[in-house]
């Protein structure tokens, strides 16, 4: 199994979306938790690093890649 790879500021889609009806979160906190803002409300969750890969779908935007 891959492990799912993901930075500060990149994009990331989640299994879920927002009941805002946006599916598209910036990682803007990294570490033991992650803290995640939604790119429709701006609404920020913090998760535990476990459980945002497990509920991450796929990276839509690298921070890293212009
Ligand atoms: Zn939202």
């Amino acid at each position: 199994m891959q492990a799912k790879s993901f930075e500060l500021n990149d994009v990331v889609e989640m299994k879920k979306q927002h009941p805002c009806g946006t599916n598209a979160w910036k990682i803007i906190r990294l570490g033991a938790d992650i803290r995640i803002k939604c790119q429709g409300c701006g609404h920020s969750v913090m998760i535990p690093r476990r459980d945002f890969e497990k509920k991450m779908k796929k990276v839509l935007m690298r921070a890293t890649e212009e």
